[in-house]
């Protein structure tokens, strides 16, 4: 899979693309990230990319052609499963989306910085919208990363356990039951006896018994769904 991230602040996303899961990723050419610096695809003085919004009030807002020139300039090397705004005026990310998400070869993602773009670049060449919540933050790096983490590891081959992915939250519309390690007894406090019995069938029925309790009792709406 190849992810184009547009950003203002590419330095923003160098840290979390260098390390851990994501770094192996690359490494192993199953994921391949681009970042590219928007400033560099304005025609306007002092590498501007934003501007006073039509109507008046407070807030700058990135302004169409540099945006457009850099997607353009991006289509023409390749094309593009989706164009993905991220912004928090739009659906809000879910693991089924993720899952979907995973299985394109070639997207793009822009950051939006400010009070956000001009409508007219939503209108015209953004081909999803994405929220990571209901709040708002200052820019659309973060949530960038955020979508990259979620697709790279569910990218066959990325986690060193290939089945895990699997049995994470929300697979299945339920959270994760809990998971406990070493000691069986810490300060008194005990690991279920269930989970050292060592019967695999008895520790899933628990498994799945624990993942429904939680569900129900933290995202009850999940189990609408
Ligand atoms: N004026 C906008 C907020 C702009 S925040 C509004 O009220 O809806 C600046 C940028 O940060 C956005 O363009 C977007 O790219 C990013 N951003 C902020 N919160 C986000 C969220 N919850 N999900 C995804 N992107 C977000």
């Amino acid at each position: 899979m190849r992810i184009d991230i547009i950003s203002v602040l590419p330095e923003l996303l160098v840290s979390p693309l260098s390390h851990s899961i994501l770094k192996r990723a690359q490494e192993k050419g199953l994921l391949e990230v681009h970042t590219h610096n928007l400033r560099q695809y304005t025609t306007y003085k002092h590498k501007q990319v934003d501007d006073y919004q039509y109507g008046g009030g407070a807030g700058m807002v990135m302004m169409a052609e540099p945006i457009v020139n850099c997607i353009e300039s991006l289509q023409k090397e390749r094309s593009y499963d989706e164009i993905i705004y991220m912004s928090p005026d739009a659906p809000v990310l879910n693991q089924k989306e993720c899952n979907k998400l995973s299985m394109l070869q070639n997207i793009m993602i822009l950051c939006g910085h400010y009070k956000g773009i001009d409508q007219r670049i939503r209108d015209t060449h953004i081909t999803k919208e994405i929220s990571i919540g209901s709040f708002v933050l200052s820019g659309g790096e973060l949530p960038a990363l955020i979508l990259v983490d979620a697709l790279g590891r569910l990218l066959p081959g990325v986690l060193n356990d290939e089945t895990s992915a699997l049995f994470d939250s929300f697979q299945d519309n339920l959270l994760a039951p809990p998971v406990y390690t070493r000691p069986a007894d810490f300060r008194g406090q005990k690991v279920p006896d269930i989970l050292l019995s060592g019967d695999t069938a008895k520790v899933e029925a628990w498994r799945y018994e624990q993942s429904l309790i939680r569900t129900k009792a933290i995202r009850p709406d999940l189990l609408e769904e």
